[in-house]
């Protein structure tokens, strides 16, 4: 009797601790899963997010007393190419920053994005041939009735010129170049400021408005360059609140501003491509200068 009692005690105590090594084992193992995951998250999350500085260039020319704050020597930008190159930057795409946002595409360790904003035939001249060498990608944002009239005049002088339908085509075409849409008429500061709405418009005037000027580039880019822009520059950086459903409707992705901002990327948040901020490179200061500014996040 007292051995069939110290038997079943033991059987008892014997099975308590088997269920409490189990549930220990059971413990262990879900908290070490847990903890990959988490830790695969974090690693994620930290990614998911990635900073991405934007110049905005407009003219590159070597005569000095044309220097200002849109036009700057082709020395100065090799400079400023070669400083982000020496230190680790890949330039990109815009278009690359809209698959990371919607198709989770992967982007490199330090993206930077330049563009050009206007479309100067001086890019073509003095920045092209170092960018194709050096495996450097830029955004060129054109506007229609200048490159209408470049075409016209087909003169092709660095000092004045614009872009031709034909020569967009072959920046498009080399890889080295992505076009933007900078209004085909709207690049003014006349009654309308840029692509702003007028006062006196109500809100299906200005759509219309906007609609057909800025279709009107892409239907022209389509037929006479082979390409169909998915960033829009806003002129002047003038920016509309009232104009981002439009751009929407018209298959836009990505909207460009003047902000002198980082920018901060992150998958699936569409919004952030809806206005990506860019610092304007004056002539007048270093490469050293202007990157402290450039890339600080
Ligand atoms: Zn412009």
């Amino acid at each position: 009797m007292f051995f069939c009692i110290k038997l079943k005690k033991f059987a008892a105590c014997a099975a308590a601790i088997f269920f409490f090594a189990a549930a220990l084992i059971i413990i262990t193992a879900n908290g070490l899963e847990h903890a990959a995951v988490s830790t695969a998250a974090d690693n994620s999350t930290e990614r998911d997010e990635v900073f991405v500085p934007v110049i905005m260039y407009h003219s590159l020319l070597n005569d000095t007393s044309r220097a200002g704050d849109y036009v700057l020597s082709p020395e100065v930008f090799k400079s400023d190419m070669q400083y982000l190159m020496d230190n680790g930057y890949t330039t990109v795409f815009i278009s690359e920053l809209v698959d990371y946002v919607e198709k989770g595409t992967e982007l490199p360790e330090k993206p930077v994005a330049v563009t050009f904003d206007d479309g100067y035939y001086n890019v073509m001249t003095y920045a092209y041939p170092f960018m194709k060498e050096n495996g450097l990608k830029g955004v060129m944002n054109v506007v229609g009735k200048y490159t209408d009239l470049s075409t016209e005049q087909d003169e092709h002088n660095p000092a004045y010129s614009n872009l031709t339908w034909n020569e967009i085509s072959e920046l498009y075409q080399s890889g080295v170049f992505e076009i933007g849409n900078h209004t085909y008429d709207m690049h003014s500061m006349t009654a309308r400021k840029g692509c702003k709405k007028i006062y006196s418009e109500n809100d299906e005037e200005y759509r219309k408005s906007l609609y057909d000027d800025v279709a009107m580039l892409q239907g022209v880019l389509a037929d006479k360059s082979g390409v169909t822009p998915v960033t829009f520059a806003y002129p002047f950086g003038l920016i509309s609140d009232e104009s981002v459903d439009t751009f929407r409707e018209m298959g836009f992705k990505a909207l460009l501003s003047c902000y002198e901002k980082p920018n901060y990327i992150s998958r699936l948040d569409t919004d952030c491509l809806l206005c990506i901020n860019r610092y304007n490179r004056p002539s007048g200061i270093s490469t050293e200068e202007f990157m402290k500014k450039l890339l600080k996040q």
